[in-house]
């Protein structure tokens, strides 16, 4: 089975600067000045995982959280 994540942006904490929506426009995007998620979950094998990973650790706020899925 493939592992899936979902993706969470904490909008209290997300300061609207656009860096996961630029590294990574197939995951995220910005709506006014707060980012969310394009895709919520997302599987492993069928998604990029090291690339949101990398999105997630450029955030400034740290406003980013990939939550492990249970089958
Ligand atoms: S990188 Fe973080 S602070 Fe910047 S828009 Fe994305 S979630 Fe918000």
């Amino acid at each position: 089975m493939s592992k899936k994540y979902r993706i969470v942006v904490n909008e209290d904490q997300c300061l609207g600067c656009g860096t996961c929506a630029a590294l990574q426009p197939k995951y995220f995007k910005m709506e006014g000045q707060k980012s969310r998620p394009v895709k919520e979950v997302v599987v492993e094998g069928e998604d990029d995982i090291d690339a949101i990973n990398e999105a997630i650790s450029m955030c400034p706020s740290e406003g980013i959280l990939l939550e492990s899925l249970e089958e």
